[in-house]
C-alpha cells in the first residue's frame, strides 16, 4: 500500500515541499495530498505591485494544479487534527467535512496580520496580507480620490486624501512606496486632488524602517521617501482610530479615511487547534530538522507557523521570509522521504543571503551576498530576482508584460472593487 502524505498550506513552504516530494517519492509507494484554502500559491512579495497596480492581481499568484501534476489537491480549510489517530480535518470548499489519514503530515499554515488592541484598528483599516487586501487597498486610494474631487470642503477633502501606514517592514515600505507612486501618476486625471496635493504618512514603532535590511539601505529608503513628501515617523505608534481620523502616540490626530495596518505576522490561529506543542509566539515547536518536538518522525511544521531553529541567529527562530519557507520546503521533503525510507533527517542550516525591496518609480534597496545595491541597479537587481523565483515560464511572461506595459502606457486606473461579486439577479 502507498505511503500517504499530506501538506497541510499551499503557500512558499507547502507548495516547494509538494514539488520536491513529487521528485523524490515514487508514485507507487508514495500519495502526496496539499491542502489549500486557494487553488494557488499568493506570491506575496509582489503583492505590493498587484496593490501599486503595476500587475494584474492575478498575475501574483501560480496556480496550484498546473504547477503539481503528481499531488493530490484539496480546497478547503484545515479545521483540526488528531495526532493519535493520524488525521487532519478539512471543511472543503462545499462545506463537506473531510478527515485526511496520513503517514506523513506537514504543516505549512503560514501567518495572518497581527493586531494590537487599538481601538477602531479592527473596524477601520486593512492589511496587506492577501489578495483580495491587495485590491482592497487599491480600491480604496482609487475610491477616495473619486469621492474628494467631487467635494467641495477643502478640510473633507483632505480627509480623502490622507493615506497612513502602521509598520515599516518591508510589507509597509513596499506597500506605501507602490500605492503612493500609483496616486501620484493617477491623480492627473484629478484636478482638484492634485491641485490641493496628498498627504502620507508612514509610522513605525522602532527606531528605524525595515529593519530587515542593514542601517545605510534603510536610511536610503528612508531619504526617498521623504524625497517624495511621505511623512516618515520612527518610535511612533498608532493609539486610535476612527471612521475619519488616526491618532498618534506622538499626540497628532491625523483627518484620513485610509490607514493600511502592516505592523507584524503572527501564526494563521488553526495552529493551535492541531494538538502540537506551541511557543509564546504560538508558533510550532520544531527540532532544527523541522519535526515536531517531541512527536515521533511524521509531523513537521515549516515556514511562518512554525518556530525552526535559525543556525544564523542560536537562541532565536527563524524570521518568516518566503526565503526561509522555500528552503525549509525544500528540506522537509526530504527529510519526509528519508523518513518513509528509514534514512536520516537533516537539521536546516540556512542563513539569509540578501534582501530586495521594491520602492516604486524604479528605485529600490537590495542585499546581495553581502554587496549592498540601491537606486536603479537595486530595482533591476530585485525584478530579475522575482522574475526568476516566480515558477512557470507563462507566470514569468506574465509578469514582464505587466511591467512593462505599466512602464509605457502608465498604470489602470480602474477601480475593480465588483470583481468577484455579482449582481444579484432581482434588485432595485
Ligand atoms: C506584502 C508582503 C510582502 C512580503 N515580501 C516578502 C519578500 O520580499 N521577501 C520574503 O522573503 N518574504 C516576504 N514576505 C513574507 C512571506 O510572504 C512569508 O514569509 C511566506 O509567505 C511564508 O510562507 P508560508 O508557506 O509559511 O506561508 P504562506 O505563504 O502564507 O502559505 C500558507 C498557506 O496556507 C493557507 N492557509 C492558511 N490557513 C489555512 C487553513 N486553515 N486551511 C487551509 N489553508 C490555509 C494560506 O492561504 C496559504 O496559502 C512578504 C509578506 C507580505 C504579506
Amino acid at each position: 500500500m502507498a505511503w500517504q502524505v499530506v501538506i497541510a498550506g499551499g503557500g512558499f513552504g507547502g507548495f516547494y515541499a509538494a514539488r520536491a516530494l513529487e521528485r523524490l517519492l515514487p508514485a507507487q509507494s508514495a500519495h502526496v495530498t496539499l491542502v489549500n484554502d486557494a487553488n494557488f500559491m499568493l506570491y506575496t512579495p509582489l503583492l505590493p505591485g498587484a496593490a501599486g497596480a503595476t500587475l494584474d492581481p492575478r498575475h501574483v499568484v501560480v496556480p496550484l494544479r498546473s504547477q503539481l501534476r503528481r499531488t493530490d489537491l484539496v480546497i478547503g480549510r484545515v479545521t483540526g487534527a488528531e495526532p493519535l489517530a493520524r488525521t487532519l480535518q478539512v471543511r472543503r470548499i462545499d462545506g463537506q467535512q473531510l478527515e485526511l489519514g496520513y503517514d506523513q503530515l506537514v504543516i505549512a499554515l503560514g501567518s495572518v496580520s497581527r493586531t494590537l488592541p487599538v481601538p477602531g484598528l479592527a473596524e477601520h483599516a486593512i492589511g496587506l496580507k492577501s489578495l483580495s487586501d491587495a485590491t482592497a487597498v487599491r480600491n480604496q486610494l482609487l475610491g477616495c480620490l473619486d469621492v474628494a474631487e467631487s467635494v467641495e470642503d477643502p478640510a473633507l477633502r483632505s480627509e480623502y486624501l490622507s493615506f497612513v501606514f502602521v509598520g515599516a517592514g518591508y510589507a509597509g515600505v513596499e506597500g506605501l512606496a507602490e500605492l503612493q507612486d500609483f496616486a501620484a501618476q493617477v491623480v492627473e486625471l484629478y484636478p482638484r486632488c492634485a491641485a490641493q496635493g496628498m498627504r502620507w504618512v508612514l509610522a513605525e514603532a522602532r527606531p528605524r524602517i525595515m529593519q530587515e535590511v542593514p542601517a545605510s539601505l534603510s536610511e536610503f529608503a528612508e531619504r526617498e521617501l521623504r524625497r517624495r513628501g511621505v511623512e516618515v515617523r520612527t518610535d511612533t505608534t498608532l493609539h486610535e482610530l476612527s471612521a475619519r481620523t488616526a491618532t498618534l502616540s506622538d499626540g497628532e490626530t491625523i483627518p484620513a479615511r485610509t490607514v493600511v495596518w502592516t505592523a507584524g505576522v503572527k501564526p494563521s490561529p488553526v495552529v493551535a487547534r492541531l494538538g502540537l506543542p506551541l511557543n509564546d509566539e504560538g508558533r510550532v515547536l520544531v527540532e532544527r530538522t523541522m519535526r515536531v518536538a517531541g512527536s515521533p518522525a511524521r509531523v513537521w511544521a515549516i515556514g511562518d507557523c512554525a518556530a525552526v531553529p535559525d543556525a544564523a541567529r542560536p537562541g532565536h527562530a527563524c524570521p518568516p521570509t518566503a526565503q526561509h519557507a522555500i528552503r525549509q520546503g525544500r528540506l522537509v521533503a526530504r527529510n519526509v522521504a528519508a523518513a518513509l525510507s528509514g534514512g536520516a533527517a537533516r537539521p536546516f542550516r540556512y542563513r539569509t543571503k540578501g534582501v530586495v525591496a521594491e520602492l516604486g518609480r524604479n528605485q529600490a534597496v537590495a542585499l546581495t551576498l553581502g554587496v549592498r545595491w540601491r537606486g536603479l541597479p537595486a530595482w533591476l537587481i530585485a525584478r530579475t530576482y522575482h522574475l526568476l523565483l516566480m515558477p512557470g515560464i507563462g507566470r514569468r511572461l506574465r509578469l514582464l508584460a505587466d511591467w512593462n506595459v505599466a512602464l509605457v502606457f502608465g498604470r489602470d486606473a480602474s477601480a475593480p472593487g465588483q470583481l468577484g461579486s455579482p449582481t444579484p439577479l432581482e434588485h432595485d
